[in-house]
Formats: structure tokens, sequence, C-alpha cells
């Protein structure tokens, strides 16, 4: 006889960033709908590291990532370039995904919680699980993380991150965002220092390039090149790489259309909810979640439409990202492009808050374009004009 199906309202699948915020907020504003939170791996969240300023979430947002055990700097932060540091109020936080998938275990209800449950398939029914196992569901959110894809265009943010227990006090007392005093071999290249501990420290070096190559071995020398200048020499504890798409421009709609399945509502960083520029998310992850879970207290089955409208719009609100992100990386010699952020560094600090939340006014628009342009005026205007490389891995140039 065959097995019944398991029923429950919500499906989320993929239990990252995206989809372990959204489960938390719908547990939060409906705790009797029944959901799941299927994630193909063993724990939630990956080997992630993410970070953000406290005033990039509201007060709903910070409300939503208050339980999660995070790192905190009352201190601001620093930027460092070679012709300017500066220290600015911001204070930082940052959440490693252990703390992330200690928090869901604890705050969701056990029947939610399916790690080790990789989905074969989705539809609006429900979902299918490896093995054959069916679960059936009034909705499914698919948050699984996406490939590369042919429909968009632009660079890639190449990293690798180290946490290291140094032998003595590192003696540093605040987040450096960027460190872009370092070589620029033909990329825009900074070192970002995170202070966990007075004798632990996460050093990551990140670069722009046009192809998605992460050569780990290189990374891992240039960390220890960092840290030996800086005398912080210590021992391994945890590494994390990353190779993040930044995007430039594409066909959006071609890009939902070629990962949508009907009836199932696409969300996190598959569906878009991305910064263009930095790659981050997780405001826009904060604030979809809440969106999500406000919607779906209200009306469930129009969950769809809704992420594809908010997916639309934040597509269009983000223009001004991808445009920046063209001068990036078509305008500006690889050896030359830190001076876009050098400059960008030297703005009002709003502005800079903004920018980093996708929240720019159009003032601030106008401003980070305005005065002496750090790229050549006929290769921006070529920039701008130009197709861009296709995201895909191995056809950039
Ligand atoms: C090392 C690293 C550091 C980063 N640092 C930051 C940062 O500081 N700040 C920031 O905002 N962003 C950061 N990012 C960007 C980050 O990718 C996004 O912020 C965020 O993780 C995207 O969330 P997501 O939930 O959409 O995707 P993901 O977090 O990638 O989650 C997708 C999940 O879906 C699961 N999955 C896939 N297929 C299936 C399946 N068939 N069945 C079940 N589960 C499946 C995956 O296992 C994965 O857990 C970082 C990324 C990396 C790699």
């Amino acid at each position: 006889m065959p097995m019944q199906a398991e029923k429950i309202d919500i499906a989320i699948v993929g239990g990252g960033l995206a989809g372990g915020l959204t489960a938390l907020a719908i547990n939060r504003a409906c705790p009797m709908l029944p959901i799941g939170l299927f994630e193909a791996g063993q724990s939630f969240g990956g080997n992630h590291r993410w970070s953000w300023f406290e005033g990039d979430l509201d007060e709903a947002g910070t409300a939503l990532m208050e339980p999660f055990e995070k790192a905190q700097w009352p201190g601001g932060n620093e930027v460092r370039f070679p012709s300017h540091t500066r220290r600015l109020s911001s204070d930082y936080r940052s959440l490693d995904s252990r703390s992330f998938d200690a928090a869901l275990r604890r705050l969701l209800p056990q029947e939610a919680i399916r790690t080790g449950s990789k989905v074969m398939g989705l539809d609006a029914q429900g979902v299918t699980l490896e093995g054959g196992k069916r679960v059936k569901a009034r909705l499914v959110i698919d948050c699984r993380d996406a490939g590369p894809s042919e429909h968009l265009t632009g660079g890639w943010q190449i990293f690798l991150g180290q946490q290291l227990r140094s032998e003595k006090p590192h003696g540093i007392d605040r987040p450096i965002i960027m460190d872009a005093t370092v070589d620029q071999p033909g990329a825009y290249r900074f070192v970002y220092v995170l202070p966990l501990g007075p004798d632990e420290v996460f050093i990551e070096d990140t670069y722009y390039a046009n192809s998605p190559v992460l050569d780990e071995k290189l990374l891992r020398g240039r960390i220890a090149h960092y840290a030996a200048a800086q005398g912080w020499e210590g021992q391994l504890v945890h590494e994390e790489t990353g190779v993040l798409p930044v995007i430039t421009g594409g066909d959006f709609a071609a890009y939902r259309a070629s990962l949508a399945t009907k009836g199932v509502a696409l969300s996190g960083a598959r569906g878009g909810f991305v910064h263009p520029l930095t790659s981050y998310t997780l405001p826009i992850a904060v604030e979809n979640a809440l969106a999500i879970a406000a919607q779906a207290s209200d009306n469930l089955e129009s969950l769809p439409e809704f992420l594809e409208g908010r997916a639309e719009m934040h597509w269009r609100r983000t223009a001004y990202y991808r445009m920046l992100g063209k001068m990036l990386f078509d305008a500006a010699e690889p050896s030359e492009r830190y001076r876009i952020f050098e400059r960008f560094y030297r703005l009002p600090e709003p502005l800079i808050e903004r920018f980093y939340a996708a929240r720019s006014t159009p003032l601030d628009k106008l401003r980070i374009l305005t005065g002496k342009p750090p790229v050549a005026v006929g290769r921006a205007v070529k920039a701008l004009l130009g197709k861009g490389a296709p995201l895909v891995q191995g056809t950039n140039p």
C-alpha cells in the first residue's frame, strides 16, 4: 500500500540565510502554521559568515536578528586606502553560520527542522525528497542557491577568509571593512579584518575579478603575508571561501523565468534578492523574510506573485548599483579599480550606510558620480553602453 504523503502548510526549500530567516519570521508571525525547512546539508546556513551594519536593519529587522548569537562592535569601523584612512561610526555585526544553525534549532519547532533532506523535485503542491518521500504543502518557497546564469552579466567577487588564534593579543578593537593599502595585482583587492576576540582575528582576502577562479593557495599565501606584516602569526581555527557574482546587467525576467516553477514562490539570492555590487544580502533577506511572513498570515496562496512583484521592484531599484558595477569591471583598469572605492569612502557616512543597504537616495546617487571621475570618461561611457560579460562559469575572459 502506498505511504500516505505528509501534509504541511509551507515547505521552505534551502536552509541558507534566506530560507532560515523566512522560516523564523513565519513561525513568529503564525506559530500555528506547520512549516518545514528542508536543507540538503547536515546544518543550516552552510559555511559562511554574514556581516552587516547596525543601521541596515529597522526595528522589526533588528528584532528578528536579536536571538542569534553574533559578534558586535560598538566602536564603529574603519577603511584604509593608499591616500586616506577613515574611521566610520557605524557599528558592525557578524553572524557565523554555526550560530545561525544553533539558533534555528533552538527557535523553530522540532518538526520544522529538516536538515539532511535534499529536495529532488518541487511543484505547487509540495516537494519530493531524495529517497522518494513526498511532502504535500499549500505553499512551496524555493530558497535554494543558484548557479551562474547566461541571462545575467557581470564579474565576480572572490574571497577566502581565515579565523586565526594569534599568539599574542592582536590589538585591533574595531572591524576594518576594507584595507585596500595592499597590492592591487590585476583586480580590485582588499583585506577585511574582524577582531573576534583579543587573540582571535578573522582575515579575509577579497578581490573583484572578471573570471570566477578561486586560487585558494594564492589567497592563503596573501593572508599569511598580511598577518605576518601585522605581527599576528597564529593557529588556523576556521576557513571559508566564496565566489559571488557581481551583477552588472542582463535580462532579469529571463533569469527568473529560467528558474521558476509555476505556483512556487521564488526567493533568496536565487530569486534575485541580492545587492548587485557587494553581493551581500543580509538586510535584503531580513526585509524579505518579514514581508513574506506578513503576506503568509494574510494570503498564503498569493505569495508566488507577491514575490515576483517584489523581485521586479528590487531589480528596478538596484539599477544604479549595476551601473556602478559596470564602471568597476569595464571602465577601470584592474589595478586602478580601488580608486572608485577610495573616492566613495570620502563621501558622508549616512550616504555610505544607505549604499550598503541598497537604499541610496537620488541625491546620493548623484553625489557618488559627481566630482572628478575616478575612471576615464570615454571608457566609462563605453562601459555603460557595452553588453558586459555573461555570468557563466568558464566563459568570462
Ligand atoms: C563565505 C561567504 C561569506 C559571505 N558573507 C556575506 C556577508 O558578510 N554578508 C552578506 O549579506 N552576504 C554574505 N555572503 C553572501 C551570501 O551568499 C548570501 O548573503 C546568502 O548566503 C544568500 O542566502 P540564500 O539563503 O539565498 O542562499 P544560501 O545561503 O546559499 O542557501 C541556499 C541553501 O539551499 C540549500 N540547497 C540547495 N539545493 C537544495 C536542495 N535540492 N534541497 C535542499 N536544500 C538545498 C543549500 O545547501 C544552501 O544551504 C557570503 C557568502 C559566502 C559564500
